[in-house]
């Protein structure tokens, strides 16, 4: 699913350089690579500030306490994700609420969601799956009319964009997660939060650093979960690849669309534009998910899936609330869907493999 390995060695020597420029420097954590990455994630971003913290769950947690969000609070979100979305809301302390989701795409479901507002909720934690940014302007308005904040966890979306704006400018904020297999990866954890929101940011730069406004100042009670100078030399060493990355990315999706005709498999829907995904995962289904998987494997092609569980079968969550009308589209989903390897440093020969393996899939 990912080759760190047969990276290009032009990047390996960028990496090594900026670790020895840290090494060299003699500090260590929240400094000037730390202000330099910053400043480009949010120039990439087009939003006023980027907020660099431990990695992306600490980064919708902190944009949930900034927002004064917390006990009594409910947050909606979807129940097929990274379990991280929904512990965040837990760890800020107020209550998660699923909705279920659109069968083809996988995204949060309005009308689910829609049944799920309340006079508690206080926010949608919308999630852009696989790397895809969908419908966001019906999220903006459903967000406004409801007076709730509108968060976007873009841990898999690096960059995506839709009608000109980036992933993480059409909420009040967007958290985004470094973590080394997301398409712009640390060599370990990392994460960042970005926003226009002037007095969020200086919230959230407080409480990543113990709550301290100046130095040995606690105005809050926070956290402690900043961003490393060597993740932060590295990440901006990394970044002047993703472009070229997330291009090649699209490449194969194009091809595994127009090429994957195996029968018994259905691909997701396609984005709304080209831009609008980046491929983070490239996703089927298929009745017989768990064969094909094996097939697959026969083949020499690990397939992996996300997610085998939604987050209310896990055993730590069982009991928790929910769309009363049920999360069936996302039991479904988790289990059909198959993640097949989409990642940059496939050769056009994989991508064939890929396919022809698929293509040759009998069904029992
Ligand atoms: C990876 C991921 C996270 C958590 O990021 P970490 O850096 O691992 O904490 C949150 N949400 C989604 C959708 C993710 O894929």
């Amino acid at each position: 699913m990912n080759d760190f390995k047969a990276e290009p060695n032009e990047l390996k020597t960028a990496m090594l350089n900026s670790a020895e420029r840290v090494i060299e420097s003699g500090w260590y954590v929240l400094g000037k690579e730390v202000e330099n990455f910053e400043r480009e994630w949010a120039s990439k971003c087009g939003t006023n500030h980027a907020i660099g913290v431990a990695n992306g769950m600490d980064a919708i947690e902190i944009i949930l306490r900034s927002l004064s969000i917390g006990p009594g609070d409910e947050v909606i979100t979807t129940p097929m994700t990274a379990f991280a979305s929904v512990l965040a809301i837990f760890r800020a302390g107020a209550t998660p609420v699923l909705a279920d989701i659109d069968p083809e795409s996988a995204h949060l479901s309005i009308e689910s969601v829609k049944r799920c507002i309340n006079a508690k909720t206080k926010a949608i934690l919308l999630v852009h799956l696989y790397g895809q940014i969908r419908n966001i302007r019906q999220w903006q308005s459903l967000a406004k009319s409801s007076d709730i904040y509108l968060i976007e966890d873009c841990a898999q979306a690096h960059l995506a964009k839709l009608e000109g704006k980036t992933a993480g400018s059409f909420g009040v904020a967007g958290a985004y997660s470094f973590y080394p297999t997301k398409n712009l990866g640390a060599p370990g954890d990392a994460g960042m939060l970005v926003t226009d929101d002037g007095h969020l940011a200086n919230m959230a730069a407080c409480l990543r650093n113990y709550g301290q406004s100046v130095r040995y100042f606690h105005p809050e009670i926070g956290l402690n979960s900043r961003l490393d100078e060597m993740h932060a030399a590295i990440l901006s060493a990394r970044l002047k690849w993703l472009d070229n990355f997330t291009a090649r990315r699209r490449e194969i999706a194009s091809r595994y669309y127009a090429e994957i005709t195996a029968p018994y498999v259905r691909l997701m829907a396609k984005p709304q534009e080209l831009e609008a995904h980046v491929y983070h995962l490239f996703v089927l289904l298929c009745p017989q998910r768990d064969a094909l998987q094996k097939h697959l494997e026969h083949h020499g092609i690990q397939a992996l899936i996300h997610y085998p569980v939604p987050i209310h079968l896990q055993e730590s969550c069982l009991s928790i609330k929910r769309d009363p009308a049920g999360l069936e589209f996302s039991e479904e989903h988790a289990r059909c869907c198959l993640s097949i390897p989409c990642h940059p440093q496939m050769s056009d020969v994989d991508v064939t493999h890929v396919i022809t393996s698929i293509n040759a899939f009998q069904a029992i």
